[in-house]
């Protein structure tokens, strides 16, 4: 539905008649306009077709990837010099080329999609729906960026009063830091990289400890595909140690970090600490996210998009929904509808070829985040009303989190950013105004689900919320590439927006070039 609308070429009459899609479905089909190519830039696989999905199913079967080896820091720090050495070299290969090495990696995963969707469920936990979204998403940052780069970074002429040759060329900085979380370990991974590529960057590519296998997978294809193996380097290991290490090295020209706030933090005082040039950092971090919904908001639809934002993924993902704000005078029935929703979502092992298939909500990433979760639940359960809780098989326990709502008494109470399936929800009464300003407060700025018939209070509370996207009536995760750009403000990131077409200006230099004729 969203990506008709995205379609002037489809109107209301359309709309109307369409079946409903599913979602792994509906990413799959941008319009082939935004990729620069005529050609669909992809295939939608149809989840509920069992020959569709059968080779998925089938490659799960074949045995899990072999570890990757983690870097030293000492090899860390050699290839930051080693990358720093072949910068100018991929810089002066020509744009259409560097171009045309993105679009065959596209095809490549592609053609690959069943491997790596089983690499998603394997390594990252990931459903069979959520693995194809990832590739999918992966493929079109490939497809989007190596057209973006073909529009936008050949020199522009600025004819002027100078009466001079006047003219903006942008280049690549040196070598670009991308760092990368466990959460998204392909799409995330593959569109920092190759958006810091396609602009003359060479890249050391951190990816996180949990899910290094995933990323080793795009790093591949990509040099399969014509990319100069020293173009690109995979330094796998710990944050602590080889992260720091790149992002502290004084050959370090840009970094592109994905995670959570507090690290990036200690990124941003790293550059600020060194004595050499002045560093960039693109930080898109963690959220709060929140949505409200009115006493005009039509029931069925407010559960549908709850249960996808806060519960799909397990709630992990950035732009998951933590706080739900439901105005008082529906608040009873919505709970008592949310709680018999969540008694029908089926958690299971996704990597599981047995089961995979039925698996709406797979495990937390680690023991780790199981501990951090299962705390914080402890606390909602002595301070906070349970409103509802999907039934977890006791083999899942160690490794799940049952997806739960708990009713808060305020929107203050919940400060920092759970990343797992439990939902906040809290009543809100009286003016709108005021809830968007608690909302504001709490200091984060990635996504805002808003939920109401009444066209200019959804207009009104998207132009007071300082987030980077709001969703009006719908669930609020999966931004589309190219269509729905992505990435927030304060607490939430620096900006820009990946997937949108002033990203890549962030990984360029620029220089105006002025002769005198
Ligand atoms: P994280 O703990 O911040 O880790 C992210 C990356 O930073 C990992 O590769 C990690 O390495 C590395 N790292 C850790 N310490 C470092 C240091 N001192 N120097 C350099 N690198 C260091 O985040 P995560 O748990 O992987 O991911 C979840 C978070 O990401 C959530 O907060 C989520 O909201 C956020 N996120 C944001 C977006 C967005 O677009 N805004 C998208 C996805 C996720 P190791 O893990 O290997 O130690």
């Amino acid at each position: 539905f969203v990506h008709q609308l995205a379609d002037p070429q489809v109107n209301l009459d359309t709309l109307l008649r369409s079946p409903l899609q599913p979602v792994a479905t509906m990413k799959l089909a941008l319009p082939a306009r935004l990729y620069g190519s005529e050609r669909p830039n992809s295939r939608g696989v149809d989840l509920n077709v069992a020959a569709e999905r059968l080779p998925l199913v089938e490659a799960l079967k074949v045995a899990p990837a072999a570890p990757v080896p983690d870097a030293s820091v000492a090899e860390a720090r050699a290839a930051m010099e080693a990358l720093h050495a072949a910068q100018p070299a991929w810089n002066d290969v020509p744009l259409a080329e560097r171009c045309a090495v993105l679009q065959r990696t596209a095809d490549a995963m592609e053609a690959q999609l069943p491997r790596l969707v089983a690499l998603l469920a394997h390594e990252g936990g990931k459903t069979l729906g959520d693995g194809v979204a990832e590739v999918r998403e992966a493929v079109d940052f490939c497809r989007y960026y190596a057209a973006q780069a073909g529009q936008r970074l050949a020199p522009q002429a600025l004819p002027g009063p100078t009466g001079e040759r006047n003219e903006l060329r942008l280049h690549g900085r040196g070598v670009f830091v991308c760092i990368s979380p466990w959460n998204f370990p392909l799409a995330i991974f593959a569109g920092q990289v190759v958006a810091a590529l396609v602009t003359g960057n060479t890249v050391a590519a951190k990816p996180a400890e949990q899910t290094p296998a995933s990323a080793r997978a795009f790093v591949e294809l990509l040099h399969d595909s014509g990319l100069p193996r020293d173009a690109l380097r995979l330094l796998a290991g710990p944050g602590e140690t080889v992260g720091a290490a790149l992002v502290g090295h004084p050959r370090c020209a840009g970094v592109c970090f994905t995670g959570s706030t507090a690290v990036a933090r200690l990124i941003a005082r790293t550059l600020a600490a060194g004595d050499g040039p002045i560093v960039p950092l693109i930080a898109e971090t963690g959220g709060l996210n929140a949505m409200i919904v009115d006493s005009s908001a039509l029931p069925e639809q407010v559960i549908d998009a709850v249960v996808t934002s806060a519960f799909r993924s397990a709630g992990q993902r950035c732009s998951a929904l933590r706080l739900l704000c439901v105005h008082e005078g529906i608040a009873d029935g919505l709970c008592e509808m949310l709680a018999g929703a969540l008694q029908e979502l089926q958690p299971g092992r996704p990597a599981d070829a047995a089961q995979s298939w039925a698996v709406d909500v797979g495990p937390v990433i680690d023991a780790e985040a199981h501990a951090h979760l299962g705390r914080h639940v402890a606390r909602l359960e002595r301070e906070a009303r349970l409103i509802g809780r999907t039934p977890l098989p006791e083999a899942l326990r160690d490794t799940h989190i049952a997806p739960a709502a708990f009713e808060l008494a305020q929107v203050g109470d919940l400060r920092e950013e759970l990343f797992g399936p439990i939902l906040h929800v809290v009543r809100w009464s009286g003016d709108v105004d005021t809830l968007v300003d608690r909302i504001n407060a709490l200091g984060y700025g990635l996504t805002l689900g808003v939920h109401t018939r009444i066209d200019e209070r959804a207009l009104r509370v998207a132009e007071r919320a300082r987030v980077g996207n709001v969703y009006v009536n719908r669930n609020m995760i999966g931004a589309v590439v190219g269509v729905q750009p992505f990435g927030g403000e304060g607490l939430s990131g620096t900006g820009p927006k990946a997937g949108g077409p002033h990203y890549l200006y962030r990984f360029c230099g620029e220089q105006t070039l002025t002769i005198n004729t």
